[in-house]
Formats: structure tokens, sequence, C-alpha cells
């Protein structure tokens, strides 16, 4: 027995590279990485390709060990190369995302160390530091920290999702009333919303979609209104859903109004502030966000607001407890793990046990930096949209939308012998194909429209400039 365990372990050893086997692969790891982004000014935006990555099925998982390098270079060609690169300032597709640097380093550390960020008691630092990022966030919505809590999830969907979770737990309804349920929202909520009405149980609710102003944003008298004719026809209002940026047209609703409407009609407000909630730190549109403390639940978004790579979205609860109290767990292998008074353990206020130590990688950038850069970088955005309002509601044949609340801002061409809709989806068509920008496009009122959103911290103005060139470009060339 002994030697067949011994024989195992010798075949087992690869696992645990040496220290100079680590330093080969870290080395080729950084070239790669800083080979990446030197060039990442001059890459495309989008790359179309015939194989899309297709060869990644030329190397099965087998028994056999590969070579670094040559997975390294797998890696460039089929992951990396084909498709979006949403590592360039040339996103300016849906929303886009970020990827600063020290957070890959912090993933790096915390992947090494393999921190277990669940429990208070495992990781009592990682515990605190996830805290702590939890605590700011609760602080710049004007939380008060004493009761409010959160969670660091992967993704702006899953912060929807556990606060849907919780407000459908706190309004107290039961099963059998979930027919009589109703939640509002308007068409342009994200879809996330609609996905964790279902996932969460509820799809048997009403889903109210409430009318709009002209600016997409919820109509506080009408939602008032059927709220209340709601419950005068016997159903049971539970949430209401407010964006503050909407991912399509980057609206933000009245959320002062909604929140008192919801506080006198007990109601609970969630804001989905995936895209837009991080803007609140930029003195240019920090009025829009009014009232905002006084919503229930909050979810932002550090993967697209703070810059971050994929991987970080944030649920806020302004009553902690409700938080708890729908995610809290008991378990008996895990009897010798204490609850501490302490602090809150992200496994008691989530559906995950085991995560990834996410809190590193939002940590580290933001001590490194400051904020200071974060905001700047957020303003700029925020002028960018404007700036390239500003030109193309000037170039002749274009409709602009409204003016942007936040960095989203939309338009279209209309061609003077040519169905509208028909130019517009070439055009964005011709732009993914050209690739050196990414845009996309939405319909509103049955009409197309191309959408510029700005969040990548690497766009620039030159960026805009170049994406001002490329339109005007490809309309002479279908032209
Ligand atoms: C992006 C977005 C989401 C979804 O967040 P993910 O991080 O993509 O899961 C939800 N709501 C809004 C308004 C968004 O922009």
């Amino acid at each position: 027995m002994r030697e067949k365990i011994l024989a195992l372990e010798k075949i087992a050893a690869s696992l645990e590279p040496s220290n100079s086997e680590r330093k080969h692969f870290q080395n080729l790891t950084n070239d790669y990485s800083n080979r990446f982004l030197n060039q990442i000014d001059s890459c495309k935006a989008f790359e179309e390709t015939e194989e899309k990555g297709i060869g990644i099925y030329d190397f099965p998982i087998s028994e056999k060990p590969k070579n670094f390098e040559t997975l390294l270079n797998v890696i460039e060609k089929e992951v990396d190369f084909p498709g979006l690169n949403p590592a360039s300032g040339g996103h300016l597709a849906y929303i886009p995302g970020g990827g600063i640097f020290p957070s890959a380093l912090g993933d790096y550390l915390a992947d090494v160390t393999n921190n277990f960020a669940g429990m208070f008691f495992a990781a009592p630092g990682a515990v605190r530091m996830e805290n702590q990022l939890i605590r700011w966030m609760c602080d710049i919505m004007g939380f008060d920290n004493e009761k409010a809590g959160g969670n660091l999830t992967s993704g702006g969907s899953i912060a929807n999702l556990t606060a849907i979770v919780t407000a459908r737990d706190a309004s107290k309804i039961e099963a059998k009333d979930f027919h009589k349920s109703v939640i509002y929202a308007t068409k342009q909520t994200h879809h996330s919303i609609q996905k964790a009405i279902r996932i969460a149980g509820l799809k048997e609710a009403i889903l109210r979609y409430v009318e709009m102003d002209e600016g997409f944003r919820i109509n506080a008298k009408k939602l008032e209104k059927q709220i209340q004719e709601d419950k005068n026809a016997g159903l049971l209002p539970i949430i209401v859903i407010a964006s503050a940026g909407t991912t399509d047209v980057g609206a933000v609703d009245p959320i002062d109004k909604i929140a008192n409407i919801c506080s006198s009609e007990n109601v609970w407000l969630h804001v989905d502030g995936a895209y837009g909630g991080f803007f609140i730190l930029c003195d240019e549109v920090k009025s829009k966000f009014k009232g905002i403390e006084k919503a229930d639940s909050i979810t932002i978004d550090p993967h697209k607001g703070l810059f971050l790579p994929y991987g970080t979205g944030a649920v806020l609860i302004k009553n902690r407890s409700h938080l708890y109290h729908s995610h809290y767990y008991k378990a008996s292998y895990l009897r010798d793990v204490e609850t501490s008074a302490e602090e809150f353990s992200p496994a008691d206020l989530s559906p995950e046990l085991t995560k990834h130590f996410r809190g590193l990688r939002m940590w580290l950038p933001l001590q490194l930096f400051g904020l200071k850069p974060f905001k700047a970088a957020l303003s700029e955005k925020i002028y960018l949209a404007r700036y390239f309002y500003e030109r193309i509601k000037e170039m002749p044949n274009f409709e602009v939308g409204s003016f942007p609340e936040l960095s989203v801002t939309y338009f279209r061409y209309v061609p003077e012998n040519e169905n509208a809709n028909d130019f517009n989806n070439k055009l964005v068509e011709a732009i993914r194909i050209d690739g050196r920008i990414f845009l996309s496009s939405t319909t509103i009122d049955e009409k197309v429209y191309i959408r510029l959103a700005v969040l990548c911290f690497r766009s620039h103005l030159k960026t805009i400039d170049l994406a001002l060139e490329v339109i005007k470009d490809l309309i002479e060339k279908l032209k």
C-alpha cells in the first residue's frame, strides 16, 4: 500500500511546478500579456473570422501534458484573436467592459493563496476586505452601514437575482399568492430582471410595464396610479424596479419620486444601477441619483463602472437582515464553523459557499490608484458621449435621441431614397466588419438606432474621433 501511494505521489508531483518552472511560466505569461497590452491601441475592436476559434478542438483534454508555449499560442490564436476585443477602447457597443491591470494581479494572488473568502472563520482578513468594499459602496449610495449589507457577486445579473429573492421573502408572500403579486418595471428594464423573476419562482407573478416619459424614464404618476388600481383590485404589489441608467438608452428613472411612492405604498424598491450606478461619483450627473438612499436594494457592477475585468458585480441591501434571512445556511458538516457577531460572512449573504476571493481584484486597484482617476475616467466618459452626440447631430441626415443622460447615446442615418431601417442595419454590420470600432444597434418605436456606449477606460477623445470617421467613411461606401 505505501509503495502504491508513493508511486501515485510521484506521478501527481507535476501539479506542483518547481520554483524555476514557475518562473518560466510566469515569464512567458508576462511576455504575452505585455505584448497584448502594448498593442491594444492598434488592435481592432472586433475581429470577424471564418474559423471563430474552432482550432480549440484540435487540443482535446487528454492524458498527455502539453508545452506551455504551445498553449499560449492556442490561447492567442483561437481565443484572444477572434470576436469582440473587450479590452479595446474601440468597444463602444452594449455596455463596454474594462480590465484594469492591477485586478489581474489581484486575481493572480487570490488564486495562488486560494483564500476561502466565504467565511470569516476561515479567512478573516479576506472577509473584512470584501466587507470593507461593500461598506464603501453602501456609503456611496447613502445607505446606513449599521444596518445595510451586501455581497460581491459574479456580475449584475446575479446581483439582480439576489435582490429579487430577498425582496420576495421580505414581502412575506407565499406561493399561493404568487399569481396575485405584481412587479413593476418598464420596457427599458434589463432582461436579467425578467430572468431573475423566473428563476426566483415568480413566473406566475404579474409583470407590469409602466408607461415611460419621452426620455424613457418611468412616469411616476402612472406608477402610483397603477399600484393603487392593483391594490383596489385585490392584487399584491411587491416590487418596483427602477433603473439608474438603462442599458439601451442610458435613461435614469426619477428615483426620488419612485422611492416616495414605494415607501408610502409599502412596496420594495430595487434600483438596477449595473450600468450607471458608479456615475453617482460624478458631480456632472450626481443629482440624477437623488433618492437612491431610499431604495431597498441596489445593483451595481464594478466590472462596468469601475473598469474591472469581467467577474465582479455587487448587490447592496438597505436592511441586511433581509439578505441574511434569505441566504443563511446551516450544515452539520460545518458545525465547527462559528458564525461571528463581529463580521458577516459572504456565505450567509449569498447563494454561494466556496467562491473566488473576488474582493482582492477590486480592493487592490482602488487602493493602488486612489479614487481620483476612477472619478476622472467616469466624467471623461460622460463628456465623450456628449461630444459624440453634438458632432453626429450636426452631420447631414442624422437623427439623434435625447441628450445623453450618462454615457450612452443613439442615432440613426436617414438616407434620402432608401429604407432607413435597412440602411442602419447595413451600417452597423459594416462597422463590425470594418472592426476599428464596435457599435451595436437597438430598436425604438420600430426604428433601428445605432448605439454608442462609452464606458471602457481605454476610450478617449481620439477613439470618438475615430468612430465619427469610421461612420462617415462607411456611409459614403454604402451610398
Ligand atoms: C449589464 C447590466 C445588467 C447585467 O449585468 P451583468 O454583469 O452583465 O450580469 C443588468 N442591468 C443593467 C442595467 C445592465 O446594464
